[in-house]
């Protein structure tokens, strides 16, 4: 009996580290941004960025040259807003403003690489937040639509996106658990929110032969980060890979102005 108090004692004391964790400034082990009063130039940005990515990602195993690049490429700090703009090379989620976060950079990689598309593919993304991960999708797909319930978030990366030239990158302000039917079917899906259960409109709008990479709710206040394919006959194969904590996916809501 006192074991079982003593850990759910534990598992309340860590769900409550982790809900926080996002919104903690860490210092990352010497890193330029922890000197706080110098301003960052796009060189000292391009550095934490190549350390980004031997550190955290490929340290963590991706090895997909494309996404490396895409990774190495993609000015992440651009996506950030300004007052957390220093860190935005570190290891963990960042605020980006009205409860959402951008994630970790190694989730992004991640779940680009178990995407595993290529520059003939279309891929619909749920959840634009900062626009991040459509970014780094457009530097290797070949049209990107991505689909963001909060208006102000959504017309915020759209203006990104357009600012930083990624032109195959399409923005719409909706409900992304119905899916983009009229541009539909894509080779993949990518949902950045977590969700209750797979949405059926992403199930329908996913072709034969696609993949669809999503956090689904498991019973332990995270989510399992799925891959589903869909066979050349319509059928549906999920596997668990990772556990993750992504910020829910809303579902028959209207859009928040
Ligand atoms: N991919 C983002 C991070 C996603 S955070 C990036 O690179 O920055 C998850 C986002 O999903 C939030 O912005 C949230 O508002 C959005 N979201 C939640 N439910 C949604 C829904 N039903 N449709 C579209 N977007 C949704």
């Amino acid at each position: 009996m006192k074991y079982i108090t003593l850990i759910s004692i534990l598992i309340v004391l860590s769900c409550i580290f982790y809900s926080y964790l996002p919104f903690m400034n860490f210092k990352g082990k010497d890193s330029i941004a922890d000197g706080k009063n110098t301003k960052l130039t796009e060189e000292d940005y391009a550095r934490e960025r190549k350390k980004m990515v031997e550190q955290q990602i490929m340290a963590r195993g991706v090895k997909d040259k494309k996404i490396l690049d895409a990774m190495e490429k993609v000015p992440r700090h651009m996506f950030v807003p300004e007052g957390y703009r220093r860190y935005s090379y570190y290891d963990q989620p960042l605020p980006i403003g009205l409860g959402q976060t951008i994630s970790q950079p190694y989730i992004v990689a991640l779940m680009t690489e178990m995407l595993d598309v290529d520059n003939e593919d279309t891929v619909l993304e749920i959840g634009t937040g900062s626009g991040y991960q459509a970014a780094v999708l457009s530097t290797i797909a070949k049209e990107v639509y991505t689909i963001e319930i909060i208006e102000a978030l959504g017309l915020r990366a759209e203006e990104s996106l357009r600012n930083l030239g990624y032109e195959n990158v399409n923005v719409k302000i909706s409900d992304g658990s119905l899916g983009w039917p009229d541009k539909g079917p894509f080779d993949a899906i990518i949902v950045t929110a977590a969700a209750e259960k797979i949405p059926d409109p992403l199930i329908s709008q996913l072709k034969p032969g696609g993949r669809m990479v999503i956090p689904v709710n498991n019973t332990f206040y995270s989510q399992d980060l799925l891959i589903v394919e869909k066979d050349d006959a319509g059928n549906i194969d999920a596997k668990k890979t990772i556990p993750v904590r992504f910020v829910p996916l809303v579902e028959g809501e209207k859009v928040t102005k």
